[in-house]
């Protein structure tokens, strides 16, 4: 397919790892050919339990006493489809195609994230011979898209190099020099079921129609929070009709999306109705007016909900304290974009997404994700949650969290890389933070005083089935690595 292509090996190699399926958790095949294709070209290599893999290439001739570098990049990919083709992402090879400049699958994700980290290093094992280069290793990880799993379980006495390049990065001409940390909160308030008031009517509210996004990379988008838009609604009806009870406050499904609908049950005085509805027509109109650019599809709606549907505790109000409790919780609790890089013009810091909320019969919670490129400011947010929590009867559970890879001022292999762009473009290549996080955190805290930087060939829509990866940007920077390797380091 890639006959007379410029490295053409990089696209076989990438065309083989298509070929061996490696959704997350499913990386053993896949882990086990790249170690076995490292032991084939004469290379020390290692694999651990997570199916992380380690290789060691030798230095060139002479260049033994230079700093070693490390390559590093993930083995698992994103597996999603279009909802009319049929592939097993755990049997079934992804089909490749070329379209101009483009490379990308049939109705399902490339994995050119990070695939093409892997062929790399694949080409890198096979050209080492005919490359000058310093001692390298080449590291692949696991389970990189569901949490890290692979990072945070390698044991960092593996890594001798102090220099690392990650190419898990989707611009080219753009090297990144830090991401976000990350930490999940939920936050529970224990409640009990009275019955319904004489005279009250049960009444449903619904929010939707929102574009939401990613938590981390679209949170500076100030879209809107269904979860955060319901709330502001509850909170403004519940102190026009204090005696309102709620039964159920539900909305988004996952951590790291914000989300895009949700939905409350509640019983209000019969009389108050037409009212109500009124009140909630006119909170549309300002909804319409205040999201217009960033989501068009913006919808609130009220109608009469009907209790006969579901039976037990579905539609038993909560006790009237923890329905004020809940709707005064909500609507304190920060959201959206909370502090802006002082490093990094227009780059955000520190955010927080209320992603979950979620009923049940005897407990209400709702779980927070938050994020922030210092590592000490991720605490600070923790510490306000729970104080709210506390001041409205609830329990703070801190849950799972990553750290943040800190940017650092002094970086050689920044300035190296740096150095080599200017050199081979003429032009200057961007430094960016990143709000999201990568395992570069993960790495740079297990293992003192890494340098590291993240890089890749343009990719577009990754984790989708529009996924596609530029072909001529993939050739460049392999010249570019190559470049990198062949220039002496101190
Ligand atoms: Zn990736």
């Amino acid at each position: 397919m890639f006959e007379g292509w410029k490295y053409q090996k990089i696209f076989d190699h990438f065309q083989k790892i298509c070929e061996i399926p490696h959704g997350s958790y499913h990386e053993e095949a896949l882990s086990e050919y790249v170690y076995q294709f490292a032991l084939s070209q004469g290379y020390t290599a290692m694999r651990d339990t997570c199916h992380n893999v380690l290789v060691r290439i030798p230095a060139s001739e002479g260049r033994e006493q230079e700093p070693s570098y490390l390559f590093q990049g993930h083995l698992d990919m994103v597996c999603e489809k279009e909802a009319d083709i049929s592939h097993d992402f755990l049997k079934d090879p992804i089909k490749i195609h070329s379209e101009e400049d483009w490379l990308m699958a049939e109705g399902t994700t490339l994995g050119g994230d990070d695939g093409i980290a892997v062929a790399y290093m694949l080409a890198l094992m096979e050209e080492a011979s005919q490359i000058s280069h310093p001692s390298l290793e080449l590291l692949m990880t696991s389970a990189e898209e569901v949490g890290m799993d692979g990072a945070k379980a390698l044991d960092p006495l593996w890594i001798q190099a102090r220099r690392m390049i990650n190419l898990d990065s989707e611009k080219e001409g753009e090297f990144i020099v830090g991401g976000a940390g990350g930490m999940r909160v939920e936050v529970h308030h224990p409640l009990q079921r009275t019955s319904v008031p004489e005279g009250y009517l049960p009444v449903e509210v619904k929010v939707s129609g929102l574009r939401g996004g990613h938590s981390g990379e679209d949170i500076h988008k100030q879209r809107g929070n269904a979860n955060v838009i319901l709330g502001k609604y509850l909170f403004g009806w519940y102190n026009h009709c204090p005696d309102t009870l709620m039964v159920s406050l539900n909305g988004g499904s996952k951590d790291n999306a914000i989300p895009r609908e949700a939905t409350a049950r509640i019983w209000i005085p019969e009389s108050l109705y037409e009212h109500a509805q009124r009140g909630c027509w006119w909170f549309g109109e300002d909804l319409a007016k205040e999201y217009a650019e960033s989501d068009p599809g913006a919808l609130i709606t009220m109608r009469i909900a009907d209790p006969s549907v579901e039976s037990g505790w579905q539609y038993l109000p909560m006790n009237s304290d923890v329905t004020g409790e809940v709707v005064n919780f909500l609507h304190l609790c920060p959201n959206g974009v909370r502090s802006m890089s002082k490093d990094f013009g227009g780059i955000v810091e520190s955010s927080q997404n209320i992603a979950v909320l979620c009923t049940e019969e005897d407990d209400w919670y709702c779980r927070i994700s938050m994020r922030s490129n210092r590592s000490e400011l991720l605490s600070n947010m923790l510490n306000r949650i729970r104080i709210m929590a506390e001041m409205s009867g609830m329990n703070c559970i801190k849950g799972s969290e990553y750290p943040a890879w800190d940017y650092k001022k002094e970086s050689p292999l920044r300035d190296q890389l740096y150095h080599v762009f200017q050199q081979m473009y003429g032009t200057d290549p961007e430094i960016r933070i990143l709000h999201a996080g990568l395992e570069c955190g993960i790495l740079a805290s297990k293992i003192p005083n890494m340098d590291i930087v993240s890089m890749g060939p343009n990719m577009e829509n990754v984790h989708s089935p529009q996924e596609r990866l530029s072909i001529s940007s993939v050739q460049r920077v392999w010249e570019f690595l190559v470049h990198f390797l062949e220039e002496r380091k101190e």
